[in-house]
């Protein structure tokens, strides 16, 4: 190669790494150079690069200053980068076993990926998924690298005009001359404007999951597309292990369990999204109600009850009506006002803050209340208990003063680890949205100092306290820097649970003051928490983390009593008195059904214990104890088994 007057020639530029590394590179390099240059094992993992904050291609030249990330898949933008060229890989596999195949949009998803397309007359199936996964794999293995090319508008329509593609023709209609790029791997060429991993080698493992409607745009009035559903990893472990999730998670679906353990319903004259919580749903409410007062009153909160309706004048003071409008239930009219169902409960809350007169000694001013809200979710967004229209809130709020902030926030921080803990909640990562300072006045309210100093703290927090946390630019509420709590349930189902939010605006809006220590008003600052989400959330996470066998504080039903045979009826008496005299929730079972048929029945409810008794036990004055889980623990004391097991339930233990 002769390529050494060319180099010198060259520009150079200034690339600046994560670690705030600054190296210089000739222009025209690539993220990949840049790995090369570092080590050859990583560039063999570099999908893509986030430069100057925007994903590109991995083999994407560079020609001016830049702060580079390199992207793996350990990064989220990495992933989405694999599964959208996945897309690709896949709509390659379609085209080559489905000539005259048109294709709208291929994205990246929450785990995954998925392309639409217009296969004519022809009806996909289940073995077709087996075939086209088959290609894919063939097509990956060539290793064909994912080649950009700058495009102008009339040569790119006239391709497409050609193909007959008129979903593509659709999309470049949008699309502005200049901005326009092809993308092409093996024999497939797509419009795109990428990025995509350096070539198909890196998918090693490939699942096409499942076969849909989507009509074209999600208007019901346009035609209905395919749309394929599918899954790839980098190694074939991965993949095995995903495989596996999936399967069990299946078996633990909440609506499937919350069905079978008579947790809740729902009923078509009551409304969609309208939990009915049954008798042993309502239980596990109240212990976690319970464990919720106990915590606050220790905390020093205070708790509140509001209505579930309110004035349309306090909703256009908060800010909800009109930005929120579509998200609430439509009012009611009376006496010529309008009243609307309230989708949150902070608009109270403040009002109570509001009541009394406060001066610095009232402050932190912390209130409480399990609040039902309203809201009103489209009717395809309604899934089980995860996506409702009515949902009871773990909800507080902390009227706080600036030097209060970062003490009143490390508590809540810690609330939060406080439950995880109960609930063997191992795996959670704190999202922190912070907010852009180009958008202060538009997207964020104007006070530049506070949302520097607030975020300052809150991150103080989560690093002294050493919490899991990811930072996110410009995802932010509109009034204050915001923390997504996001859980993994014992098999690795990841699940949004709740939010902490930081606010400097509803104090304002509400015209909230306090009496500071020279004698002037000042706004409060308030702290939004919600640690245990809702209780259709909440429980619904439940169901799936413990599949349905609950630990023995919060099962609705703790132990089951299943005598041998009639003749022990009064003894299995004397002990459910017992138990109901130690606040225990206990049933005989008497059936008059074979002993082995009672246990396996009592396995399938998921009570945590049973008490099986017969002639010696009731000698004896002692019972045969079996936990769910673990087995036959042999004969046990009553006494001793009562004592033992309201330990267990006062202490909240796993078991
Ligand atoms: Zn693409
Ligand atoms: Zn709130």
């Amino acid at each position: 190669m002769c390529t050494g007057t060319a180099v010198a020639n060259k520009d150079m530029i200034k690339i600046t790494l994560p670690d705030g590394a600054v190296r210089e590179y000739e222009a025209g390099t690539s993220a990949l150079d840049v790995a090369k240059s570092i080590s050859e094992g990583l560039a063999r993992k570099v999908l893509a690069a986030s430069i100057n904050g925007e994903v590109w291609d991995a083999t994407r030249p560079v020609n001016q200053d830049a702060s580079l990330k390199l992207l793996t898949w350990d990064d989220t933008e990495g992933k989405a980068t694999f599964w959208h060229s996945s897309a690709h890989l896949m709509a390659e596999a379609v085209e080559a076993s489905f000539p005259g195949v048109k294709f709208w949009v291929g994205p990246a998803i929450d785990k995954g990926f998925y392309y639409d397309m217009d296969l004519g007359d022809r009806k996909i199936s289940e073995e077709d998924l087996a075939l086209l996964e088959k290609k894919m794999n063939e097509l990956a293995k060539q290793s064909n690298p994912y080649v950009r090319k700058a495009v102008p508008k009339a040569e790119a329509i006239s391709y497409f005009s050609e193909k007959g593609d008129e979903y593509k023709l659709d999309l470049l209609a949008g699309l502005t001359d200049g901005e326009i790029s092809f993308y092409t791997q093996g024999a497939f060429t797509d419009l795109c404007r990428g990025p995509h991993i350096p070539h198909t080698g890196f998918i090693k493992a490939i699942k096409l999951t499942s076969i849909a409607g989507a009509y074209w745009k999600g208007d019901e009035k346009n035609k209905q597309l395919t749309r394929i559903y599918g899954v790839t990893f980098p190694n074939q472990k991965e993949l095995d292990e995903y495989v596996l999730m999936l399967e069990e998670a299946k078996k633990r679906d909440h609506r499937k369990l919350g069905k079978e353990l008579g947790i809740y319903t729902m009923d078509d004259n009551v409304g969609s999204g309208l939990v009915l919580w049954m008798p042993n749903g309502t239980v596990i409410i109240e212990e976690l109600e319970k464990l919720a007062k106990e915590t606050e009153n220790a905390a020093g909160y205070k708790r509140v009850v509001t209505p579930h309706i309110a004035k349309e004048s306090m909703y256009l003071t908060s800010g909800h009506l009109p930005y929120y409008a579509d998200s609430m239930f439509p009012p009611m009219e009376m006496d010529g006002e309008k009243y609307y169902l309230k989708p949150m409960n902070c608009p109270h809350h403040h009002k109570i803050f509001d009541a009394e007169q406060k001066s610095y000694k009232d402050l932190p001013y912390r209130i409480a209340e399990y609040g039902t809200c309203y809201r009103y979710e489209q009717s395809g967004e309604l899934f089980g208990l995860m996506r409702v229209r009515c949902l009871h809130m773990n909800d507080a709020h902390i009227y706080c003063s600036k030097e209060q902030f970062a003490q009143e926030f490390r508590a809540v921080n810690e609330m939060y680890i406080k439950y995880f803990k109960i609930f063997g909640v191992d795996k959670y990562v704190m999202r922190l949205s912070l907010h852009d300072p180009e958008k202060l006045g538009q997207k964020y309210v104007n006070e530049p100092e506070l949302w520097k100093e607030t975020e300052e703290m809150v991150r103080k927090v989560l690093i002294e306290s050493n919490t899991p946390f990811v930072e996110v630019q410009n995802e932010a509420a509109f009034y204050g820097p915001k923390i997504d709590v996001q859980i993994w349930s014992a098999i690795g189902k990841e699940f949004t649970l709740a939010t902490n939010q930081v606010d400097f605006a509803q104090g304002q809006s509400f015209k909230l003051s306090f009496t500071n220590k020279d004698n002037q008003p000042e706004v409060p600052l308030i702290i939004h928490r919600a640690p245990l989400g809702t209780h259709e959330r909440f429980i619904g996470f439940l169901l799936e983390h413990y599949a349905g066998k609950f630990p023995a504080w919060l099962a609705p039903l703790q132990v089951k009593i299943l005598p041998i045979s009639d003749k022990f009826m009064d003894y299995a008496n004397t002990i459910l008195q017992t138990l109901k005299n130690a606040d225990i929730r206990a049933e005989i079972d008497d059936r008059n059904e074979k002993i082995g048929k009672k246990i396996r029945d009592t396995e399938l409810a998921r009570v945590p214990y049973m008490l099986v008794v017969g002639e010696k036990e009731m000698n004896e004055g002692k019972a045969s104890v079996r936990r769910q889980g673990k087995g036959d623990l042999g004969a046990k004391d009553l006494n001793e088994f009562v004592s033992e097991l309201v330990a267990e339930i006062k202490q909240r233990r796993a078991e």
